[in-house]
């Protein structure tokens, strides 16, 4: 319905005076996306933020009680001669973004919680080691599977992993499974063969050593086109299941042992994977940050061609000295460094770029599990300031490697800072830049992890989003 009053389609303006601005009128459309552009200092912000939304707050205020506005106070009316068709406005301003090198387009626009939660309840989960799919499995289905991976007459134990690599005697925990008429468990002494107890003799447990504890819950001999049998394997299965909640081991007598659980698992790897909660897919906790980068995606590391920039010199002459903290030559890190040298018998007053490559490279990031015999006598050389004599026979890590590490181990700003000029950023190995843990990273929706959905443009993300196909079950999820 069109309303006979200008007021209602426009806002209309005339004789605005706020700070700089000349008298002016304007006219403008309700309904419409209105810019206003010009010179700096040409009133752009007199008129929309001073006049309009200064009037606009103010009648606002104006129409709440006089006991609310007793606690605003009145706004001063803007130096304006008339405005109609106003209504109820905000102001929006530009803010400044923070410049933290965890924030993302989708972090600090909250978008991101909604993917994280998105991904955490319709996502697939897939293995990180073979990419297979990994989803739950009922009782049934394992039963079925145990069934068809065993021969004929195998014999074989079903078995309860209740505890875990975990510390204590587990003497309350044995009593319950006497009387609950569990006869056997088999307990595994951390780095130790594991051993079958009876229940019904004392078990005596080292508090301090950690334990792990399966409950034998039935021994079977593999039968083919048994009913009996079946439902034997079925009921022991339902039983370990329940009794470890949701896990159950089958070992062969004098074999291997297998993992099945109702969780999420893959039967490719025999790996069980718990189930993941949006915090999994956030990579500023540790829940969901990819280890080794710490979720950042990237990875200060000492770059080789920054602290060796003159390979014409000797180790000597190169200032890695004064670049790595590796103190005077004579120091322990420099004897570290001859020790080598002098294992694959390479002169080190040579120029960089006449040493043997092969050699360079150990020195650089290592000799692997090649063991070299480091020996120090104080007594025997006056230069030496590492005051001890010791003598060790280990693999060494390597120059680059040790400046990483007293990088990481100082918590001093200026040294990180004084560091950082010899390093260079690196995508992260692990996550390759993509900043979850594996297991998250591995949690599809149609085809795409939560980190390529990040990457995608405004445009393509809506196109992607919009043309999501979900199963009825999913939809009601998503919604
Ligand atoms: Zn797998
Ligand atoms: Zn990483």
């Amino acid at each position: 319905m069109k309303s006979p009053h200008n007021s209602k389609q426009f806002i209309i303006v005339e004789g605005a005076r706020e700070n700089n601005l000349k008298s002016v009128d304007v006219k403008i459309p309700h309904d419409k996306f209105v810019v206003f552009t010009g010179l700096s200092g040409s009133g752009k912000s007199s008129l929309a933020y001073d006049t309009i939304f200064t009037e606009a707050q103010r009648r606002y205020l104006q129409s709440l009680s006089s006991y609310a506005r007793q606690f605003i106070g009145d706004l001063d009316k803007p130096n304006v001669d008339k405005i109609e068709g106003l209504s109820p406005s905000i102001s929006i301003q530009q803010g400044s973004l923070s410049k933290n090198p965890r924030s993302i387009v989708a972090t600090v626009t909250e978008i991101y919680d909604y993917f994280r939660l998105l991904f955490a309840h319709i996502g697939t989960p897939h293995c990180p080691i073979c990419g297979e799919i990994i989803s739950p499995k009922s009782s049934q289905e394992i039963t079925a599977e145990i069934a068809k991976s065993l021969k004929k007459d195998l014999k074989f134990k079903v078995l309860s992993p209740i505890v875990e690599g975990k510390k204590g005697t587990y003497n309350k925990l044995f009593d319950r499974l006497r009387k609950e008429g569990y006869t056997r468990v088999i307990i595994q002494d951390e780095g130790h063969e594991p051993i079958e107890y009876l229940l019904d003799e004392p078990i005596n447990l080292n508090k301090n050593n950690k334990h792990t504890i399966d409950v034998v819950v039935d021994r079977l001999i593999m039968r083919v086109n048994n009913k009996e049998f079946k439902s034997r394997l079925a009921n022991a299965i339902e039983t370990a299941l329940k009794l470890s909640e949701g896990l159950v081991k089958i070992t062969i007598i004098d074999g291997p042992t297998k993992t099945f659980s109702e969780h999420n698992f893959c039967t490719e790897c025999g790996i069980s994977y718990n189930e993941l909660l949006p915090r999994d897919f956030s990579f500023n906790t540790p829940y969901g940050a990819c280890p080794y980068c710490k979720g950042l995606g990237s990875m200060l590391a000492f770059d080789e061609e920054k602290v060796f920039p003159d390979t014409s010199v000797s180790i000597y002459d190169s200032g890695l000295r004064n670049v790595g903290g590796f103190g005077t030559i004579g120091s322990y890190s420099w004897k570290m460094i001859e020790t080598v040298a002098e294992h694959y018998d390479v002169d080190l007053n040579e120029p960089i770029n006449e040493l043997p490559k092969e050699f360079w490279d150990k020195l650089m990031i290592g000799t692997g599990s090649e063991k070299i015999e480091f020996k120090f006598n104080r007594e025997e050389d006056k230069k030496d300031t590492s005051h001890f004599s010791w003598q060790v026979n280990r693999p060494f890590e390597g120059i680059l490697n040790t400046m990483q590490r007293r990088y990481q181990n100082s918590s001093s700003g200026n040294m990180k800072e004084y560091y950082s000029q010899f390093m260079t950023e690196y995508n992260c190995n692990s996550c390759h830049g993509q900043r979850l843990k594996k297991e998250s990273l591995a949690v599809y929706i149609n085809g795409k992890n939560i980190w390529q959905i990040c990457g995608m443009s405004v445009e393509e993300g809506t196109k992607w989003f919009d043309n999501l196909k979900l199963s009825k079950k999913e939809q009601k999820i998503a919604r």
